[in-house]
C-alpha cells in the first residue's frame, strides 16, 4: 500500500499484465469453456475435460446469473489496511450460476444486508477491483441483487 494510492496494489512477483490479458475474458465477461464432448461446463477455463478427459474445449460464456449458496461478513481491520475502508463490511460469496459452476465473489451495493440470504438471486456486473502493479486499475467481476 502507498499513501498516493491507498487501494490495494497486487504483488507484481504473481500479478503480471500479460496474465491480466490472459484472463480478461474470464474477469470481464465471465468467459469459462465447454467441452464438447460431454457438454459439461467449466470455470475458470481448462484446457482439459476432467469429466471425459476431452481435449475438445472451446470458450463459453455464462449469462451472469445464478443463485447465493453461501456467504460471510468480512470485518477484519486488515481491509481497511488494504484500501476497502470505504467498501466495510464486505460480502463475500459462492455463487452457484444458472449452467452450472460454483464460483466465488463480493456482494455490493446492498441497500440492506439482511436482504442476503442463501437462495437470493444475484447477477454480475463488473466493478474495480484493485490497483495493478502498474497503478492501473485492475476490473473484474462482483455480484448484485438480481430484481
Ligand atoms: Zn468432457
Amino acid at each position: 500500500m502507498s499513501t498516493q494510492y491507498p487501494e490495494q496494489i497486487s504483488n507484481p512477483a504473481i500479478e503480471s499484465s500479460l496474465r491480466q490479458w490472459r484472463e480478461h475474458g474470464g474477469l470481464h465477461r465471465l468467459e469459462g469453456t465447454k467441452c464438447s464432448e460431454c457438454n459439461e461446463v467449466y470455470y475458470p477455463r481448462r484446457s482439459v475435460c476432467p469429466k471425459c478427459h476431452s481435449l475438445n474445449m472451446s470458450v463459453f460464456r455464462f449469462s451472469g446469473k445464478g443463485t447465493l449458496l453461501n456467504f460471510f461478513t468480512n470485518n477484519i481491520p486488515m481491509i481497511a489496511v488494504f484500501g476497502f475502508r470505504e467498501h466495510s463490511p464486505r460480502f463475500m460469496s459462492t455463487v452457484k450460476l444458472d449452467e452450472g459452476p460454483v464460483i466465488l465473489g463480493e456482494v455490493i451495493e446492498l441497500s440492506n444486508p439482511e436482504l442476503l440470504k442463501p437462495g437470493v438471486r444475484l447477477k454480475t456486473t463488473i466493478r474495480k477491483q484493485s490497483r495493478s502493479a502498474n497503478t492501473s486499475w485492475k476490473y473484474g467481476y462482483k455480484f448484485v441483487l438480481d430484481k
